[in-house]
């Protein structure tokens, strides 16, 4: 028989990664709460025009990035590769316009068809939050530094750096465009495919290109930085500032880009030297365009994205708690009497673990495996008195007792 496998790109989470998935999203959750972002759910999957309108055809993300597919009811549908433009949508047909401004946070898998490698899948998990409403850029801090409390509460700080540009307003970024193409025109021979063909379609996205001949062309090349308005150059410094008040360390990095036409104005990426090529780890920006392109009214927005699968391989300690108790039978025939006793022991809040098979120097050693930190134990002997052993497997101590005593005993050492 060949073995069925998983589909290219997309993994299983088993326990001990998933365990840190939880880890992160729970952390995330608590902190964005704190900041009062209050957590949505958007679905899975959308009418492809969510994510294809705002990205407009030129995106290289419509072209192959996506997971397209048409309903029994002829409907274009997308699995979603990002949270934003959901949220936006939601925040729009619920009629919130009129409450602004509202603060979301977000979590769950997206899809996007690229080409695997380390820290790079098809199905990937987001934690994000997204600010709605708030057109100064005060904002851009807050959630700048709900992004650097958020991986500071994960202990990852330490090896994250952040960096944050200006992509300026509207005319500020048709002004730069000129003159980037301008510039990248002299090295149309050298370009890398993929950056030849963004050339006429998103000459932005080029400099975010990880080919290192691209690298080296745009070292020289202008920056966006020379060409914002002084309103847009103000908005900037007022960023800069607030994170110098703060003390969150940042470089500015002339070529870091969001590549869709709705962002404007900040952008930020939290990066890790630790990953690899994949090392961006939370990114973000503000869009203020996104809206008025979904069909609402024009509101401004600005959030981020964690990528919570490259946080988890960033994360070296297992988050699996150990088990509270390993209940055991000295006979296979008191196996069904362990069952009341079980229930009785997980109404009281412990995590308990039934070792069925082997004798008891063999379930012994697989409660220490487990890392159990007490054994109760049921023999004939204690099943005549009526009592349990329970065995506390650090110190190899043990007592026979009745198991309301043992629960006291258990209460007493496992739940403070
Ligand atoms: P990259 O430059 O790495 O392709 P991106 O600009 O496409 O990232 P965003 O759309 O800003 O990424 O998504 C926010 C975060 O989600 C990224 O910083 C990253 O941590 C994570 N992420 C994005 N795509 C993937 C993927 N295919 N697999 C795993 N994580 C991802
Ligand atoms: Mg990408």
């Amino acid at each position: 028989m060949i073995k069925i496998k998983s589909v290219r790109g997309v993994h299983d989470l088993l326990p001990n990664v998933l365990s840190k998935h939880n880890k992160i999203i729970e952390n995330g959750l608590k902190i964005a709460e704190k900041f009062c972002y209050s957590q949505i759910e958007i679905p899975i999957f959308e009418f492809s025009e969510v994510f294809t309108k705002p990205l407009g055809i030129s995106s290289d993300i419509v072209i192959k990035e996506n997971y397209v597919f048409k309903d029994r009811s002829n409907d274009e549908l997308m699995l979603r590769p990002e949270g934003t433009s959901g949220v936006v949508r939601a925040f729009l047909n619920a009629g919130l316009s009129q409450d602004i401004p509202k603060r979301f946070s977000y979590f769950g898998p997206m899809f996007r068809y690229e080409r695997p490698q380390k820290g790079r899948l098809r199905q990937f998990k987001q934690f994000g939050i997204e600010c709605l409403g708030i057109n100064s850029s005060m904002a851009d801090i807050e959630v700048i530094s709900l992004g650097y409390e958020f991986l500071k509460s994960l202990n990852l700080i330490e090896d994250i750096n952040l960096k944050i540009n200006s992509l300026g307003d509207f005319q500020s970024r048709i002004n730069y465009k000129k003159v980037l193409v301008d510039y990248l025109n002299n090295f149309k021979q050298e370009l890398s495919d993929d950056s030849l063909r963004r050339l006429s379609t998103n000459p932005l996205r080029i400099l975010d290109s990880k080919n290192d001949i691209d690298k080296k062309i745009l070292l020289n090349a202008p920056s966006v930085l020379d060409y914002l308005s002084q309103d847009a150059k103000i908005r900037f410094e007022t960023v800069c500032e607030g994170l110098d008040t703060l003390n969150i360390k940042y470089s500015v990095d002339k070529n870091l880009v969001r590549g869709l036409d709705y962002y404007c104005h900040t952008t930020f990426e939290f990066i890790t030297n630790n990953l690899g090529s994949q090392g961006t780890v939370l990114a973000g920006g503000r869009y203020d365009g996104l809206s008025k392109i979904l069909g609402g009214i024009d509101i401004s927005g600005v959030g981020w994205a964690a990528g919570v699968d490259r946080l988890a391989m960033m994360m070296e300690s297992e988050y699996i708690n150990g088990v509270d108790i390993a209940l055991i039978g000295q006979l296979e025939k008191h196996n069904l009497l362990l069952f009341p006793i079980l229930i009785d022991l997980i109404n009281e809040g412990f995590k308990v673990e039934i070792i069925y098979t082997g004798n008891i120097s063999k379930k012994l050693k697989r409660a220490n495996k487990i890392r159990a930190s007490y054994a109760i134990i049921l023999g004939e002997e204690e099943l005549t008195k009526k009592i349990i052993k329970l065995k506390n497997l650090s110190s190899g101590s043990e007592e026979l007792i009745t198991l309301v005593n043992a629960i006291k005993t258990l209460k007493n050492h496992l739940n403070d």
